[in-house]
């Protein structure tokens, strides 16, 4: 089976975000007409995410989720229920969060100089966007979010017989 991948719409470019932190091909443009985005995402074989219910009366838009949360933790959660994603902290870093290209692994060596010299101690795995010339580390906002994410899971287990 090939790998998910998502398109989101110009309202959810928070939720597009945090579905790359995890890992996720997740393609968003801030301004695209719904004809082009439902095209794209049928071309590009990508799940459509919106928060518009009237473009997922739209009859190309074959697979799409409706998100009913504003909230970007709750959109995030939905999408994971849905599809059942697993959010491990291994498939972090392996895409640009601005752009969603893959990103490299760089040696510690490659990154001296290029980041603050706390962090360059701290850390040990870096990441590399050749698109946005832009190092990524795990930051501590990153385990925050998992924080929120296992809090978030447990509160929705079901109930006890
Ligand atoms: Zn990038």
């Amino acid at each position: 089976m090939a790998a998910i991948t998502f398109l989101a719409d110009c309202m959810l470019g928070r939720l597009a975000k945090w579905l790359r932190i995890l890992g996720y091909d997740t393609a968003y443009f801030s301004d695209i007409n719904d004809e082009e985005l439902v095209y794209r995402a049928l071309q590009e074989k990508r799940i459509i995410l919106t928060r518009d219910t009237h473009l997922i009366k739209r009859k190309l838009a074959r697979r799409c989720l409706l998100i009913e949360s504003d909230q970007v933790l709750e959109q995030l959660k939905q999408v994971i229920d849905e599809f059942n994603l697993k959010a491990s902290s291994r498939a972090m870093l392996r895409r640009c969060l601005l752009c969603n290209t893959p990103l490299k692994t760089l040696s510690k060596g490659k990154v001296k100089g290029r980041v603050p010299p706390y962090v360059y101690k701290t850390q040990r795995s870096f990441a590399y966007c050749s698109r946005c010339d832009r190092i990524y580390w795990r930051g501590t906002h990153i385990s925050r979010v998992f924080d929120r994410l296992s809090q978030l899971r447990s509160t929705a287990s079901p109930p006890l017989p």
